[in-house]
Parts: structure tokens; C-alpha cells; sequence
């Protein structure tokens, strides 16, 4: 899972690019980068590095750029296919002698990314499927980038919601699954448009939402702001959109899949309360902050018990589940919270969170609020148990790693593990009924292993 960001119109791209980047480090802080082409120069520019964008876009890359057209990303590395900072970009030259700037930014991840290296053999420098994509572009027949980007995307599998800068233009991209979300946004005063992978991005870009790009459309946005569309065919009846990012990825200020995320997440929260009224006794909910916030607003409406802050973040923490390293992780779960002993002490706790993967969250805030003098603690997830690995981009462990996978998806045993008195899950009914009406339209495969990609080779790469 990665954040994506593209301009095209004005002088400043890359200072607007760098803007929206910014409002979507949530989505990953391993390394960001961004690419634009120098006029002038005729020479493509990529600068990135590893860290936040703060960090490594600093005024000295942005102050200054004159470009018309620019992408940008934070990349969030997804399991098992190494660190390798984005943009991916270069120059090419074709048998005539016509040289092309290319440079593309991905979120998402491919299925049968072997295949594709065998097909097409190339000196690939790194092991990310994001590089093989841009090593296709050369074996693409075409007179435009276009065409050759309209083939070459045709021949992808999996996840990918992509931005491609070129010469001609922008060219956006999004898998006909709908895996990963990408949003069209534009800026009328200075005659922009904007890609991104959430809505968010244009606010600190000052531009506006206009529409989704639809699961396999190919949008084309020229210097001149000339828009042409083409599409990739489907394969199945439905969409797979991510679930994933309603619960834990997107921030709920946000459109995300034609759903307003702040109160779809409320929902979510609504439905697990439906799920265990008249069953649970306590005395007040306690979010786990910031992804768990908005769901227990209508979690503890339902249920009918006090909503307090009992948990406070310290935000300039980063976000753990991110974080690669057991040992790492840990401490970055103490550093990142803080109990609030007033509001716990002597309680019946419901500790709400959004999903358990590995657990390491859960277990050192019961531990933290049994010691500031909880009485009881009842974990309650506002998500199935996770216990297959994601192939679609978003890492989600090997198997055994995933606490619902190692105790069978039994709550009284996974309870006892991380120390709570109870745990109880939203069940995979309840989660369809808060994304209703299109429910068949998501993906669930970390929940029940339903695939929506029969393709056993990026399968294996997780799940042995
Ligand atoms: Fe999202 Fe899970 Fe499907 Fe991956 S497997 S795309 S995390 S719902």
C-alpha cells in the first residue's frame, strides 16, 4: 500500500505534488521520491530517498522546479518484494533514434511478476514489480507512449492504480479489479488536474474531487488539458476492492470507493455493536487511537456506554503496523501511546480496534492499561479475523505470523494470548452489511481466502 500523487498544469508541479504527498504519508513512509520533467533541459528529474516526505522532498527539491507535469509517491514496502524508492523512471530510445522520458509511480502490487520477467527479459536491478513495469515499456510497440502504455497494462495482473509521466502528458491507470483507489482532482484557477490516491490530497493542493478513476479505465490528461479515455477489458463480473482500506488504511476525511469514509467507518463500528449487545458488560469504550476513533463513535452510540479517551497518541510516533521488526515494533508501540488513568482506572474496558494482525498493538495496551488499574478489558475488532496473507499490496504477514491463522480463529484462545478477558470480532456478515449496497464489489481474501485472482504463483510467494 502506497500513497500516489500527479499534477499536470501551472508552473509549480512539483511543489503541489509535494503538497499532496504530504497529506498522504499515512499511506506509507519507507522512502517517497518524485519525478518531473525540466523543460528546459529536456531531462527527466527524479529525486527520492528514504524517510518521510519532510524529510526528503525538502524546499531545496521543490523551491524553485519549473515544471508543468509531475508524479510523486510514498512507498510503503509490501511483503517479500524488497525496498526500492519510487518514481521508477528513464530515458529510452527507440531504433529511429526518438529518445522518450518515462517515469511511472505504482500503488498496489502485481501477481505473476515472474512470468512477466520471463516474457520479457531485462536487467532488472532490483526484486519490486513496480521496476518490471517500467522494463516492459521498451518491448511495447506504439507511435505514442500511450499506445505502448495501453499494451503494456494489458498485460498486468493483480493490483495497480498507476501514474505514468511522459512527454505527452499524464497517463492514469487503475486495475479492472479496482483493488487500489485512484481519484481525479483538478484545480480550475490555474487550470490543473490531479491524481491521487485519496481525496485528502486535494485539499492540501488545493483542488477539488471530481470522480474516481473507474477500475480499468486508462485516462490520458495532455499539457493542453485535453482528457481521452480508453479502457483494459474485465476478466470477472465483480470488483475487488480493497475492504482493508475502509478499515484501517484510508483516513475517514475522504472519499474512497464512492463512500464517504467517515461514516462508513461509523458503520463499521454500528454493525460490530449490533453483533455483541445484551452480551457485554462494561462501563466505558476506549478507542485505540487514530484508525479505531471514528468506528467507536458509532460503536459506543449502539451499545449504549460512555466513549472516552482513555488511550492519547503521541503523533509525531510512527504508524506500527508499518514498522518492519518485531523488536522495532514493540517499542514503537510505547513510544506511540499514552494511558489516561482517570478514565480507566477501576473500568469494565471495551478496547476497540480496528483489525489484529500480529497483535504486537493489542498486547502492550492491554498490559499498559491493566497496570494504570482497568478491571476488565474486552477487545472488540470492527473487522473478521485476518488469517490469510494480502497478495494484492498490503502486508499483511506471513501466515504464521497472523495470530486469528496461529489459534485457529478461536477468541478465547487468541484472548488469552494477548491478555484481554475477551475478544470478539465482526463477523464477515456484519462487515457486508456495513458496505452495502455493493458488498459483492470488495475484496475479503485476508478473511476468508476467497482470491479474486486465480494466480498460484504470486500466492505462493505468501502463503506456503
Ligand atoms: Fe485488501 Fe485483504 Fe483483499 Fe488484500 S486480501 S486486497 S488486504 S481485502
Amino acid at each position: 500500500m502506497c500513497g500516489v500523487v500527479g499534477i499536470i498544469g501551472g508552473k509549480e508541479a512539483p511543489f503541489w505534488a509535494a503538497r499532496g504527498l504530504y497529506a498522504l504519508q499515512h499511506r506509507g513512509h519507507d522512502s517517497c521520491g518524485i519525478a518531473f520533467i525540466n523543460d528546459d533541459a529536456d531531462q527527466l528529474e527524479i529525486h527520492s530517498g528514504k524517510g518521510a516526505v519532510a524529510d526528503v522532498l525538502s524546499h531545496k527539491v521543490t523551491d524553485g522546479a519549473v515544471s508543468n507535469a509531475c508524479i510523486a509517491q510514498n512507498l510503503y514496502t509490501t511483503f517479500g518484494l524488497g525496498h526500492s524508492p519510487q518514481p521508477f523512471g528513464g530515458s529510452f530510445w527507440d531504433e529511429d533514434g526518438s529518445k522518450h522520458h518515462v517515469a511511472l509511480v505504482h500503488n498496489g502490487q502485481l501477481c505473476g511478476v515472474d512470468r512477466l520477467r520471463r516474457k520479457f527479459p531485462s536487467m532488472y536491478r532490483s526484486q519490486s514489480d513496480s521496476e518490471v513495469i517500467f522494463a516492459l515499456l521498451p518491448h511495447m510497440k506504439g507511435e505514442t507512449m500511450l499506445e505502448r502504455i495501453t499494451q503494456l497494462v494489458s498485460e498486468l495482473e493483480g493490483a495497480f492504480s498507476l501514474v505514468f509521466l511522459t512527454k505527452e502528458g499524464l497517463i492514469a491507470v487503475r486495475d479492472p479489479d479496482g483493488f487500489r483507489p485512484l481519484v481525479l482532482g483538478r484545480d480550475q484557477e490555474n487550470d490543473a488536474y490531479m491524481l491521487a490516491s485519496e481525496v485528502n490530497a486535494f485539499d492540501m493542493m488545493e483542488g477539488h474531487f471530481e470522480r474516481d478513476i473507474k477500475p480499468g479505465e486508462i485516462v490520458h490528461i495532455s499539457h493542453s488539458g485535453k482528457i481521452t479515455i480508453d479502457h483494459i477489458p474485465s476478466k470477472r463480473e465483480n470488483l475487488s476492492q480493497c475492504v482493508f482500506e475502509h478499515i484501517y488504511f484510508a483516513r475517514p476525511d475522504n472519499q474512497l470507493f464512492g463512500k464517504p469514509g467517515y461514516s462508513t467507518q461509523k458503520r463499521l463500528g454500528t454493525e460490530t455493536a449490533k453483533e455483541v449487545k445484551g452480551i457485554m458488560e462494561a462501563d466505558v469504550v476506549v478507542p485505540v487511537p487514530d484508525s479505531a476513533t471514528i468506528a467507536s463513535l458509532g460503536f459506543a452510540k449502539e451499545i449504549g456506554l460512555p466513549l472516552e479517551m482513555g488511550i492519547l497518541r503521541h503523533h509525531f510516533a510512527s504508524r506500527t503496523f508499518i514498522t518492519r521488526g518485531q523488536g522495532n515494533r514493540e517499542r514503537a508501540v510505547r513510544l506511540k501511546f499514552n494511558i489516561v488513568k482517570d478514565v480507566v482506572k477501576g473500568k469494565r474496558v471495551v478496547l476497540v480496534d480496528d483489525s489484529l494482525v500480529r497483535s504486537t498493538t493489542s498486547r502492550i495496551l492491554i498490559k499498559m492499561l491493566r497496570k494504570s488499574g482497568a478491571k476488565e478489558i474486552h477487545m472488540v475488532l470492527f473487522s473478521p479475523h485476518i488469517q490469510y496473507s494480502c497478495v494484492y499490496g498490503i502486508n499483511t504477514p506471513t501466515r504464521e505470523e497472523l495470530i486469528a491463522y496461529k489459534f485457529d480463529a478461536d477468541s478465547k484462545r487468541i484472548a488469552k494470548e494477548i491478555g484481554a478477558d475477551s475478544v470478539t470480532y465482526l463477523t464477515k456478515e456484519g462487515l457486508e452489511k456495513a458496505m452495502e449496497p455493493n458488498a459483492h464489489d470488495y475484496c475479503y481474501a485476508c478473511m476468508d481466502g476467497n482470491y479474486p485472482i486465480d494466480d498460484k504463483s504470486s500466492l505462493s510467494q505468501s502463503i506456503s
